[in-house]
């Protein structure tokens, strides 16, 4: 069989620890052996970050916004552990944080759903996507402890000078504060990534705040929303027959539960946070969630929802056997294959792309799995793996999807 040819490359970004050693493994076994892999290669592995000061991963953002697509692998968020483990210069920021400010994007999460692999929530039957917004509220929020009695007000300067004032509260003993913000801008291209996602993808947008009691701020959101709907995307989700809803934020909560699935819950920064952690393991495991984060300009980023799984890691530095699951990694390839063929219009490496997920749901709905999996599937006679020869399996898999 010829390998099938590329022509725009694709962005990559390698990572840390075990996903960087599932990383090569995929290349190996499940991509190089079919496909002419175009890849503008960046290293955003800890060593290589701190070698450059971190600039790589600035290069690498700028490389996505030039050529659309980008795959990233999982990386090191440094701590203090990791600053005496690696011995690094600087505690760099969030590799994603950095990526994120640079392209201003949203990320969408949704769970791979596997026949063996069943929801905690019986009712839910297709995925659901939640897509967070990833800027600002509590995350950009500045904090006080007040000592005592006393005023707290919020106040505005305007660059011409003229204040505004708002009482928070007056203070008769100690207690706590926070201010926080968000930006219009930021607000519309969270909205129109998610309208575009709907519209990409053929599933309702569920939207949900608390406007009923944060009259200004989630108030703000939900017209946001609401403007940008009614302006640009109504026409073209009735044509596809795909609704816009908004409702209250735990009245979202109690119909996610009671619904089928298959749709996109749009969430505030901290309500994706949470939600996002909520519906990825009442899906079964973080292990089997994507993540694409999508900019308002189109850029697209594919990666796995976990992080680096580093206790796996040291057992394999070890000598030792692991058994971690790179479904999320293969999907988060397979995804920006699919979206380099789509805008290259190369059918053949979308059909590659289908056909590499297909395999990795046969492998493990024939019953071989990694053993994060086999604890919880509802099959039996499984066969619990090692990391390489799921790989293996998923590869025989592939080729005979291949050769149909
Ligand atoms: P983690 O890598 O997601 O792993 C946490 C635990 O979840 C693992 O120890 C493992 O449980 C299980 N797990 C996660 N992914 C798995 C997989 N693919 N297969 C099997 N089990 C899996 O989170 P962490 O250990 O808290 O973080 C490690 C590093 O990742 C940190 O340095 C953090 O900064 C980074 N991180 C990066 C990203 C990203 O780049 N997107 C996201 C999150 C975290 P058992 O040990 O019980 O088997
Ligand atoms: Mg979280």
């Amino acid at each position: 069989m010829d390998k099938i040819k590329m022509t725009t490359p694709l962005v990559e970004m390698d990572g840390d620890e075990m996903t960087r050693i599932l990383w090569k493994m995929i290349k190996d076994e499940l991509l190089l052996p079919f496909i002419d892999l175009k890849t503008e290669y960046y290293d955003l592995g800890l060593e290589y970050r701190d070698e450059t000061g971190d600039q790589v991963t600035i290069d690498s953002a700028l490389a996505a916004k030039k050529y659309g697509v980008a795959v990233k692998c999982a990386t090191i968020t440094p701590n203090a552990a990791r600053m005496e483990e690696y011995n690094l210069k600087e505690m760099y920021k969030s590799p994603n944080g950095t990526i994120r400010a640079i392209l201003d994007g949203t990320v969408f999460r949704a769970p791979i759903v596997v026949k063996g692999i069943e929801p905690t929530v019986k009712t839910w039957k297709k995925p659901i996507t939640i897509a967070r917004h990833a800027y600002g509220d509590v995350y950009k929020a500045t904090d006080m402890k007040v000592p005592g009695a006393g005023k707290a007000e919020l106040v505005f300067t305007a660059e011409d000078g003229t204040e505004t004032r708002e009482l928070i509260h007056e203070f008769d003993g100690p207690g706590i504060l926070q201010g926080m913000h968000n930006l219009e801008s930021s607000i519309e291209s969270f909205a129109k990534s998610c309208f575009n996602y709907a519209l990409e993808t053929g599933q309702d947008l569920w939207f949900a705040t608390k406007d009923t009691i944060s009259k200004k701020y989630d108030h703000t959101f939900k017209d946001i929303f609401q403007e940008i709907f009614d302006a640009e995307y109504k026409e073209k989700f009735d044509e596809a027959g795909i609704e816009y809803f908004y409702t209250l934020i735990d009245d979202a909560v109690a119909r996610v539960i009671r619904s089928d699935g298959g749709y996109i819950w749009a969430c505030k920064n901290y309500d994706g946070d949470v939600m996002s952690d909520m519906v990825a393991t009442a899906f079964g495991s973080l292990a089997m969630m994507t993540s694409v984060l999508v900019a308002p300009d189109g850029t697209t980023e594919y990666e796995a929802a976990h992080g680096t799984v580093q206790r796996h890691y040291y057992k394999h530095l070890k000598g030792e056997e692991t058994s971690t699951n790179s479904v999320a990694t293969i999907f988060a390839w397979s995804g920006a294959l699919r979206k380099r063929g789509k805008l290259d219009n190369i059918p053949e490496l979308v059909d590659f792309a289908d056909k590499l997920e297909k395999a990795t749901i046969a492998t493990i709905e024939g019953g071989t799995m990694t053993k994060d999996l086999a604890l919880i599937t509802t099959l039996e006679n499984v066969h619990a793996v090692n990391s390489e020869d799921f790989i293996k399996a998923i590869r025989a898999e592939l080729e005979k999807e291949l050769s149909k």
